[in-house]
């Protein structure tokens, strides 16, 4: 049995990793030249990898614990606990826990408490499938109350799913909430990170891949599927054919639509009828920190980010030769004028609005910055997403899906994406030595199986 995997992200590498244990012969083929996809790592200063979108884990993460244990890698692993943070009304606050929320005086007592126990009500709900069809902003308007939704839920949302934000079901803020609530304790939140970056999780797999006798093709763009007696019999690449019993296609749907179109012109129209949004990461090395918070949310409107991420409150400043690296983080439709802005323009939109949200220049303290730009960051899981999902079994004779979108209800992780590997090995038959994936936290119905 020879399989052939295309793309090298984590889905597609973790895959690999347990075709590779079942004994299977595989091949990735990889578009950009390393693997790793959003995992992708950039060179901070002094060597010192950092991760082009800020990435953590949380304690109860089974699977990548589990896979970190696997590569040896346990012993890299940071525990911290972390801080949150909420800008509303032009004020920053903490945003931990009971405590902070009472302080929250952003909005009126009764707002507080409404969205304090809304949200903790909403995290104990694991029924999924009743919250799919119903709109959570909408829940959030009857049991939080209009004034709290509009401060908080609102805007944050908007942020991270611009018009959409309306149709995003509870199912998706439930498993949101839940996957927050149990990594806190007493108003804490512990979260996990691999020192290093996850190039030392990436390297490491690759090596191990190798050393499994799995073929890495990278910097190999996919151009097409062989179709022999209505079955795909492998992929056309501009280098040649490469050809195996089955084909896994973990790159984002659309993209594979265009691959399937000439073969299966309904299957691919259902492939591309599921949405990805972009996501656009600024990183900023400053000499100075802008607050002792970790993870600032945005709320206030006229911010062209939605998350402030300070990942040396995080990972010690120390750890990067004493730089502050700092996180922007927006996602969006690529319909957004941000999307297309170029990148000098978009450092000098960004600036100004931290110093006007710090009240002080934040030019001074700038000593470089990166812009990284992601055109497949995250589905976007709306209303009846899961009518959306495919299955793992394709249509089309030997070719299997497995991407992001097989994650939803949960929230799409590194984690996740294992633990969607493992289902699919396991769907296609070939999970011996799949099996001991333990199982996490998770709300999925194994929709694709
Ligand atoms: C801003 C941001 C923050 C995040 N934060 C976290 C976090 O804190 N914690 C966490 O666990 N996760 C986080 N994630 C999510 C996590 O990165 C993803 O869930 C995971 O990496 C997805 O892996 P994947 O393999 O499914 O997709 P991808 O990483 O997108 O991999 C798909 C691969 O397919 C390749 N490809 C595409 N087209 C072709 C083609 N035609 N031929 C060959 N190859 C092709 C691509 O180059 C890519 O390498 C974050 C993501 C973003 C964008």
């Amino acid at each position: 049995m020879k399989v052939v995997v295309i793309g090298a992200g984590a889905t597609g590498l973790a895959a690999s990793y347990l075709l590779a244990r079942a004994g299977v012969k595989v091949t990735v083929v990889e578009a950009a030249d390393r693997p790793g996809g959003l995992l992708a790592t950039f060179n901070a200063g002094d060597g010192h990898r950092l991760e082009h979108y800020y990435h953590h884990f949380f304690t109860h993460d089974a699977e990548i614990n589990w896979l970190l244990g696997q590569l040896g890698l346990s012993d890299r692993v940071i525990f911290r606990k972390t801080s949150m943070g909420m800008f509303r009304g032009g004020r920053l606050y903490p945003f931990n826990g009971p405590k902070d929320l009472l302080g929250f005086d952003a909005v009126g007592l009764t707002a507080r408490l409404r969205f304090g126990l809304s949200s903790a009500l909403l995290a104990c709900r694991k029924a999924y499938s009743r919250n799919e069809r119903l709109s959570c902003l909408q829940w959030f308007d009857h049991w939080a109350g209009p004034e709290a939704t509009d401060a908080i839920w609102r805007p944050l949302l908007r942020v991270k799913f611009g018009e959409a934000a309306e149709r995003i079901p509870l199912a998706w803020m439930a498993g949101r909430l839940r996957q927050r609530a149990l990594s806190r304790k007493r108003g804490e939140e512990t979260l996990g990170y691999l020192d290093g970056s996850l190039q030392v999780l990436v390297d490491r797999l690759v090596e191990e891949l190798v050393a499994r006798g799995v073929e890495i093709r990278a910097g190999t763009h996919i151009e097409g599927l062989i179709l022999e007696q209505a079955a795909v019999a492998g992929v056309r690449t501009p280098a040649g054919e490469i050809r195996g019993d089955r084909v896994i296609s973990t790159i984002p749907t659309p993209v594979l639509s265009r691959l399937v179109e000439p073969i299966n012109p309904g299957y691919a129209a259902r492939l591309s009828a599921i949405e990805y949004l972009g996501a656009v990461c600024t990183v900023l090395s400053l000499k100075q920190p802008l607050s002792s918070i970790y993870w600032t949310n945005v709320a206030d409107p006229g911010y062209s980010f939605g998350g402030v991420i300070e990942h040396t409150n995080f990972v010690p400043a120390e750890r990067y030769g004493g730089r502050h690296l700092v996180y922007l983080s927006r996602y969006l439709s690529v319909a957004d004028p941000l999307w297309a802005m170029d990148d000098a323009a978009l450092l000098q939109l960004q600036l100004d609005e931290l110093s006007r949200m710090f009240g002080r220049r934040i030019e001074r303290t700038l000593q470089r910055h990166w812009v990284f730009r992601g055109r497949f960051a995250a589905t976007l899981t709306d209303l009846g997403f899961h009518r959306r999902i495919p299955r793992f079994r394709s249509p089309v004779e030997n070719l299997y899906v497995a991407s992001m979108c097989h994650i939803y209800p949960d929230e799409r992780s590194v984690n996740n994406s294992i633990r969607v590997a493992a289902e699919l090995v396991h769907a296609m038959g070939l999970a011996e030595g799949a099996m001991s994936v333990p199982c996490g936290i998770s709300l999925a119905a194994r929709y694709g199986a």
